[in-house]
């Protein structure tokens, strides 16, 4: 018996220690790579139906590897926050997002993506005062988007966080609304900008009638709450066409237009503007 444990601990161990290795490995990479600038955020515009115009824009992380060209966030923003590492490139991705704002209409926002991890970090509500106060951009421009995850762990603490960032005259958004902790409560808790309907729903909304009405009622509960709506990944026409029935807000999506680096924002607003 003693024999089979041996044999079978060396059998699994090389396996293990690979998986581990390449981790570690990629925690390094991450750690240089914030050390050396190779981070990017790239501009997603969120297109508003009511005034035709570009609203916001969503930063949206890419890793601008030497070797592997841009490695999107699904690669590395998981190991980011297992460990830690993703409070540091979460506050490199809010200064920059403010300072890159800065240069667009005074009626352009920017919308920032913000891990639970980052949120639960007693030093959060300082990195973003931070950030507005070094850009100069006006709070009421940023907004920050968080998804329903962060209630997890109780409400009242994120609560009280976020009618600090509210008092500072940051926006917030409730995102990828609809996919996780699914109690309503916190909407009662606190006052939400906006709640950003999730692709999941919106990829079935020209077939499903199911998902027509649940994107429908998603809709009326934000129109009802005094919140606005962005339907998340609206690639086809006709959804367009049923989310402008149904009174959602706003739209982001390949229809509109893919994430673009930061310096081809002004064009796309000027085309946009000119259209
Ligand atoms: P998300 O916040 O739900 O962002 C929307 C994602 O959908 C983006 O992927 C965007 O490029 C993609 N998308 C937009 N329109 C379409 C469309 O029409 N079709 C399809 N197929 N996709 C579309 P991306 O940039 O790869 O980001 C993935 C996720 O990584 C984000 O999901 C967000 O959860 C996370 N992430 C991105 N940037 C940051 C960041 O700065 N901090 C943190 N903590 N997470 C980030
Ligand atoms: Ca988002
Ligand atoms: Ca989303
Ligand atoms: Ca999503």
């Amino acid at each position: 018996a003693k024999q089979d444990g041996r044999g079978t601990f060396r059998f699994f161990e090389p396996a293990l220690d690979a998986a581990a290795r390449k981790r570690r490995q990629l925690e390094l990479d991450l750690r240089e790579a914030l050390a050396t600038g190779q981070f990017r955020l790239h501009f997603q515009p969120i297109f508003d139906l009511k005034t035709e115009r570009v609203g916001c824009f969503e930063a949206l992380l890419r890793w601008d590897h030497p070797e592997r060209g841009m490695i999107p966030p699904a690669e590395f923003v998981p190991v980011a926050e297992e460990t830690g590492l993703i409070v540091a490139i979460g506050e490199w991705a809010m200064h920059e997002a403010c300072r890159q704002a800065i240069a667009w209409p005074d009626d352009v926002r920017v919308a920032v993506n913000v891990s639970p991890i980052q949120f639960r970090n007693s030093g959060f509500a300082n990195i973003v005062f931070q950030a507005l106060a070094r850009s100069g951009l006006p709070p009421k421009r940023l907004e920050i988007e968080i998804t329903e995850s962060v209630f997890i762990e109780g409400e009242g603490p994120i609560v009280d966080l976020l009618h600090r960032l509210r008092e500072l005259g940051v926006r917030i958004a409730l995102d990828d609304f609809g996919t996780g902790y699914s109690s309503l409560s916190y909407l009662r808790s606190f006052p939400f900008d906006k709640l950003k309907i999730d692709k999941s729903f919106v990829d079935s909304i020209a077939s499903d009638e199911s998902a027509v009405a649940i994107v429908k009622s998603i809709i009326d509960l934000a129109n009802a709450l005094h919140m606005e709506t962005t339907a998340e990944g609206v690639e086809e026409d006709r959804q367009l066409a049923t989310l402008q029935r149904h009174g959602c807000s706003s739209i982001q999506g390949y229809l509109f237009s893919c994430p673009v680096a930061a310096e081809d924002t002004l064009e796309l607003l000027a085309k946009t503007a000119a259209a």
